[in-house]
């Protein structure tokens, strides 16, 4: 029996672990950790010092780095050149998987910044991407399409959505997320009294002030959670409703959000860019909670209408009223259902598992740039 492969998984340089800043990326680490974990891969991640790997994560080994956040790509223009702080924790991190490179099989980044991406043809080792974001600028568009077009095989995306942002030579390789479904506790009933739930980075792109005006125009309580990442943000969603709409929650690790996720009646999800996954929307789905969204980007495919929730026109308010009323009265246990079957945590590590292996495999288009170094292996389970 093989041992399976040594992994370095390369965490984002926005924030630590834990924090919350890093956003989907440290739900989905965390998913890869206990999923690829559980495969008899061997793993280590490599994040910014003080990350904290979540509870359970056993053998896995955590490498840290010291240095000063990277700018988030969400936040630049459309024609915003690459910037690295000085004593950035980018290129330290980057230091460290070129210097130890050579003890792993592959390297699998989940950080959506030029330099990993840059590498990929000049990596010794087979470095992976899983990007996690849409198109934010010219400069990544533009590296990510060189990626996919000298490295085939290395870049994979959350949704179909997400991946139409590129210039891609081929059909994408879509992989979704992956939760850990007993962490969430399927409710059938929410609270008496169940106000609305939104749940995200309190950012503009993220469009918390439409699902604000929606609750305030049925005269219902929102509550919110997430890291406020934009106060000036916060306080104009505060300013645009009456005072007591918004009931600010903060930001909870998953045990907690979820046991308040799971009380919601109905669940809003307004982003304003082409949001690459949704991770919050398959949570609340998974506690029983009908979600309603803007048909944008990625929960445009992870809602099924009538099934899990409704999906309304991007930016239309008046329709996400109605259709709010329409979604109470959804089935909460097919909400549940409906993440059981497209979105466990073990399908998402089989599926990158599957990915890994092909391009690791002698002859793969995706070793074209290697030097023969690359072994494919079998895992232990659950191939
Ligand atoms: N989140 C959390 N606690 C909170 C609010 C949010 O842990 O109080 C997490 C949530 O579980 C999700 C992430 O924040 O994994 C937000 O990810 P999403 O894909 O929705 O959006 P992103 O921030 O990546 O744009």
């Amino acid at each position: 029996m093989s041992t399976g492969l040594r992994l370095l998984l390369v965490s984002t340089p926005v924030g630590t672990l834990g924090s919350g800043r890093g956003g989907g990326v440290e739900l989905t680490l965390a998913a890869l950790v206990a999923g690829l974990g559980g495969r008899g891969h061997r793993l280590t991640v490599l994040a910014g010092e003080g990350s904290r790997l979540p509870p359970g994560s056993g053998a896995v080994q955590l490498w840290t780095c010291p240095g000063h956040d990277q700018p988030s790509w969400q936040h630049q223009s459309h024609d915003s050149a690459v910037q690295i702080p000085a004593d950035g924790l980018l290129p330290a991190l980057w230091d460290r998987v070129l210097q130890e490179q050579g003890s792993f099989d592959a390297v699998l980044n989940l950080a959506y910044d030029w330099l990993p991406l840059w590498l990929t043809p000049h990596c010794a080792t087979p470095l992976f991407h899983l990007v996690s974001m849409g198109s934010v600028a010219r400069v990544m568009d533009a590296v990510i399409a060189d990626v996919a077009r000298r490295c085939p095989g290395r870049l994979a995306f959350h949704t179909r959505s997400q991946a139409a942002d590129f210039d891609l030579p081929g059909p994408p390789l879509v992989l979704g997320n992956g939760f850990d479904l007993t962490a969430y506790r399927f409710r059938a009933e929410p609270d008496p009294e169940a106000p609305l739930g939104w749940a995200g980075r309190i950012a503009p792109e993220k469009g918390l002030i439409d699902a604000a005006r929606v609750a305030a125009g049925l005269g219902r309580r929102l509550l919110v959670w997430g890291v406020v990442e934009d106060a000036a943000y916060r306080e104009a969603v505060e300013a645009a409703v009456p005072a007591g709409t918004v009931h600010w929650r903060g930001f909870l690790p998953t045990g907690e959000l979820q046991a308040e996720l799971g009380g919601c009646r109905v669940f809003l999800n307004t982003p304003k860019w082409n949001e690459a996954f949704g991770n919050v929307v398959v949570e609340a789905m998974a506690c029983g909670v009908p979600v309603v969204a803007y048909r944008r980007g990625g929960p445009g495919e992870l809602v099924e209408p009538g099934i899990n929730g409704l999906l309304v026109p991007p930016d239309d308010l008046e329709a996400m009223q109605a259709a709010v009323l329409a979604a109470e009265s959804l089935d909460r246990l097919a909400c549940r259902h409906w993440v059981e079957r497209h979105a466990s945590r073990e399908a998402f590590a089989g599926r990158v598992e599957a990915w890994l292996l092909a391009g690791l495999e002698p002859g793969s288009p995706a070793g074209h740039s290697l030097q023969g170094q690359t072994a494919g292996r079998t895992p232990d389970a659950g191939t």
